[in-house]
């Protein structure tokens, strides 16, 4: 069995070059074949011997992602792609362009198992985590493809990063080391429905990255009506374990609350969510709901969206509304996989 060696951290290279009896340059040389530029054959790596590569070969291989389909948004540029991965499964991911910066946002599992009930990705069900390789792999088809470099990255495609915690860990160290796509930990967001003990896990790693919280509700009875994670680990818990977050890293805990017509976002719902967050160093993302064809919720109306802002600014909460981007092209993450696999 081959090991796939874009899942190799800069340090677990570096031992297996070492014990392959090699010098340690060559670990920084095939680091930045690997990361920087994003071959895809170590005959790409052009400053190897031929016989280096030939045993690379046969010990290793390069995990890496095609472009299945793709999609332009017509209104704002976004650029959506359904990436098929070598076993011909598939995942998405989008490329926003922001005044800072393009901004990718990955896949982390295929599928996922959280069941969220307004969410596409769970749709087509779960089948297997993304090794840490496969993840990077979005981000250099995406730069190859479009001839761009991506400074920020987005952990909210398909699946739970928090429940494929070491791959997305070795992801996180592999971006973000100097020999390869060197993005700051702060221009990198990981976004998570709750699992409480991996928070605290990561919480201790002291990363300097964003970490979000899908909230979506104000309270327990909501929240485990559209979110079978909350039955586990129920709000009060969560909100601890991000007060402590925030306390333990300072840095801001942020908040992505997809408002839903009727459901949570009413003035009530808004005031409730001001006593949770009272204090806690944060910021609330509204989300107007994308309307996913096979799931009944329903988008809140413009003046529910902005109202309920209003509360929580007039609670001191910091509050934003989520821009809109890829309307015209499915670009909330699970469409594509979901309406795919009938061809599987
Ligand atoms: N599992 C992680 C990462 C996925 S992020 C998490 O839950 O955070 C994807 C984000 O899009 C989440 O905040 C999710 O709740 C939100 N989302 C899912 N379906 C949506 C929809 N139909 N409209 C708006 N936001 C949605």
């Amino acid at each position: 069995m081959k090991t796939d060696i874009k899942s190799l951290t800069y340090e677990k290279l570096n031992n297996e070059i070492t014990e392959l009896g090699l010098p340690a340059f060559r670990a920084k040389q095939i680091f930045k074949w690997l990361h920087e530029v994003g071959v895809k054959s170590f005959d790409e790596m052009t400053n190897l011997s031929k016989e280096l590569r030939q045993k690379l070969d046969e010990r290793y291989y390069i995990s890496s992602c095609e472009i299945e389909d793709k999609y332009v948004s017509k209104i704002d540029g976004t650029v959506k792609y359904l990436f098929r991965l070598f076993d011909g499964e598939y995942i998405e991911s989008v490329v926003m362009d922001y005044k800072y910066g393009r901004t990718i946002c990955v896949s982390s599992q295929v599928g996922c198992k959280m069941g969220c009930n307004f969410c596409a990705s769970t749709l087509a069900g779960f089948k297997r985590n993304l090794t840490a390789g496969e993840i990077e792999s979005q981000l250099h088809a995406a730069q190859h493809d479009l001839g761009i470099r991506i400074s920020n990255i987005v952990m909210m495609g398909i699946g739970e990063p928090l429940d494929n915690f070491d791959n997305v860990i070795g992801f996180l160290s592999i971006v973000n080391d100097e020999n390869g796509l060197n993005i700051s930990m702060r221009n990198i967001t990981v976004s998570t429905c709750g699992i409480v003990p991996k928070i605290y896990e990561l919480m201790k790693l002291d990363l300097q990255l964003t970490l979000t919280i899908s909230l979506h509700a104000p309270n327990d009875e909501i929240r485990s009506a559209t979110m079978p994670v909350n039955n586990k680990y129920g709000i009060d818990e969560l909100i601890k374990a991000c007060r402590d977050y925030a306390e333990h890293t300072g840095r801001r805990v942020s908040f992505e609350y997809t408002l839903i017509h009727n459901v949570n976002d009413k003035t009530e719902h808004a005031n409730e969510l001001a006593d949770r967050l009272n204090g806690m160093l944060c910021h609330v993302n509204l989300i107007p709901l994308n309307n996913v064809t096979e799931r009944d919720n329903k988008r809140s109306t413009d003046s529910a969206v902005n109202n309920f802002q209003s509360v929580l600014k007039n609670r001191g909460i910091n509050a934003t509304i989520r821009r809109t981007l890829g309307a015209d092209i499915n670009a909330s993450c699970g469409q594509l996989r979901y309406n795919k696999r009938g061809d599987n």
